[in-house]
C-alpha cells in the first residue's frame, strides 16, 4: 500500500514521465525531421605525403624537429571538426618530407588523384604536404589530373607538437574547399593560412614564417576563413580537364636540371648537366632571365644539340620575357613568362614527354 505522500510523489513522477515521453519524442521528431531535411555531406578522400604538418619534435617550443611522423588517421582525429563539413576519408601515399619529394610518389598520387576524382561519390580531394616542394606538386598535379572537381593541397610551417601549430586550421580550411562546389574547375589549389591560391601562382617565400606562400605576380584565387569560403576569380593558365598533358603509359619523366646564374658564372654547371643526361636546362637566371656572357654561349652550343634551354628567373616576381636582353630567337632558348625555375621544370619535364620543338614549348609556356 501506498501512504498519500507517496500517491502524490508517484502521480508527480507519472506527470514527469509523461512529460519527459512527449518532449523527447518531440525532440526525435524534430531531429528526423532535420535529419531529413540535411543535405548528405559530400566525401572527400584525403591523401597524405607527410611534410610539417605531420611532423613531431620533442618539445612544442623547439626548432629541431622532423617531418612525416604522423599517419593520416591521426591527422584526421585531430580535427574532428572537419567531419562536420565533409566525410572524410584517408589514405597514405607516402610520408616524407617534401624535400625529399620524388617522381615515384608524385607518378603515384597523380594516378591515385585521377582514379578518385573519377568516382562519383568523391567530391573532392584534399592532399596534405610539406611547405618546401608544395608548388611543384601543386603545379605537377594541375597539369595531369583530368578532372574539374577541387584538388587542394595544404601544409603547415609548424610541426603538429608545436605552440601555435598551423595544421590543423589549414586542414581544416583545406576540407572546407575542397567540399565546396565553387571551387570545381579553378585548377589544383593549395590552402594556407586562410588564403586560396592557384598552382600556377603561389610561392614560398619565407623559410620560416607561417604566412610564407605568396601568389606575387597574380594574387589570390579566394579565402577561406574558419571553414568560409570567398572565390575572387579562376587561376592562371590551362589546367586539370583543359590540360594536353597526360601521364597515361609514363613511367619515367625526362631529366630536366635548374642552375642558377650568379657573378663570373662561366658553361661548367651547364656542361656538366647535360653530361648527367639532361634533356632539358632551366636558368634561374639575374634579373629578366640575364647569365655572363659565356653561358649563354655555352646554352646556345646545347640549344643547338637539340636540348631544350628555358630561361626563368632567381627573382621572386615579375615575367621573363622573350628576346629582352637575350635573343632567344636567334639563340633557340624558351622564355618561361610569369613561371618560376621550379614549376618551369615541371613543365618543361611533361612538355619534353611530347616534344623538343621549342616554338611549341614556347606556347605551352604561353598557355600554361
Ligand atoms: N621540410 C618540410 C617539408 O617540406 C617543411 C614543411 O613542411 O614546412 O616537408
Amino acid at each position: 500500500m501506498l501512504k498519500p505522500t507517496e500517491h502524490r510523489s508517484a502521480s508527480l513522477l507519472g506527470i514527469l514521465a509523461l512529460v519527459l515521453v512527449v518532449s523527447t519524442s518531440g525532440a526525435a521528431s524534430a531531429q528526423s525531421a532535420a535529419a531529413t531535411k540535411a543535405p548528405p555531406l559530400p566525401t572527400v578522400v584525403v591523401l597524405a605525403t607527410g611534410g610539417t604538418i605531420a611532423g613531431a619534435a620533442g618539445s612544442d617550443v623547439q626548432a629541431a624537429y622532423k617531418s612525416g611522423q604522423v599517419g593520416v588517421e591521426q591527422l584526421l582525429a585531430a580535427v574532428p571538426q572537419a567531419k562536420k563539413l565533409a566525410v572524410l576519408r584517408g589514405e597514405q601515399v607516402s610520408n616524407i618530407g617534401s624535400q625529399d619529394m620524388n617522381d615515384e610518389v608524385w607518378l603515384k598520387l597523380a594516378k591515385r588523384v585521377n582514379e578518385l576524382t573519377a568516382q562519383s561519390d568523391v567530391a573532392g580531394v584534399v592532399i596534405t604536404h610539406g611547405t618546401d616542394t608544395i608548388e611543384e606538386t601543386a603545379y605537377f598535379l594541375n597539369l595531369v589530373v583530368k578532372s574539374r572537381k577541387p584538388v587542394v593541397l595544404t601544409a603547415a610551417m609548424r610541426p603538429s607538437t608545436a605552440l601555435s601549430a598551423d595544421g590543423p586550421l589549414n586542414f581544416f580550411n583545406a576540407v572546407a574547399v575542397a567540399a565546396n562546389k565553387d571551387a570545381a574547375g579553378r585548377g589544383v589549389l593549395v590552402v594556407a593560412n586562410d588564403w586560396i591560391h592557384g598552382a600556377a601562382s603561389l610561392t614560398k617565400t619565407s623559410t620560416t614564417a607561417v604566412q610564407t606562400f605568396l601568389s606575387p605576380l597574380s594574387g589570390l584565387i579566394g579565402t577561406v576563413a574558419y571553414g568560409t569560403v570567398e572565390f575572387y576569380r579562376g587561376p592562371v593558365g590551362r589546367h586539370t580537364a583543359d590540360s594536353e598533358f597526360s601521364l597515361t603509359g609514363v613511367t619515367q619523366l625526362p631529366r630536366v636540371d635548374i642552375i642558377m646564374a650568379y657573378e663570373n658564372m662561366d658553361g661548367a654547371l651547364i656542361d656538366a648537366a647535360v653530361a648527367a643526361g639532361a634533356k632539358g636546362i632551366i636558368i634561374a637566371g639575374v634579373g629578366n632571365g640575364n647569365l655572363t656572357d659565356i653561358a649563354v654561349k655555352t646554352l646556345a652550343k646545347h640549344a643547338k644539340n637539340g636540348i631544350v634551354c628555358v630561361r626563368s628567373s632567381r627573382v621572386t616576381t615579375g615575367q621573363v620575357g622573350r628576346n629582352v636582353e637575350v635573343n632567344d630567337d636567334s639563340l633557340g632558348f624558351v622564355a618561361s613568362l610569369g613561371l618560376n625555375p621550379q614549376k618551369a621544370r615541371v613543365l618543361l619535364r611533361l612538355a619534353l614527354l611530347r616534344t623538343t620543338d621549342v616554338k611549341t614549348i614556347q606556347r605551352y609556356f604561353d598557355e600554361y
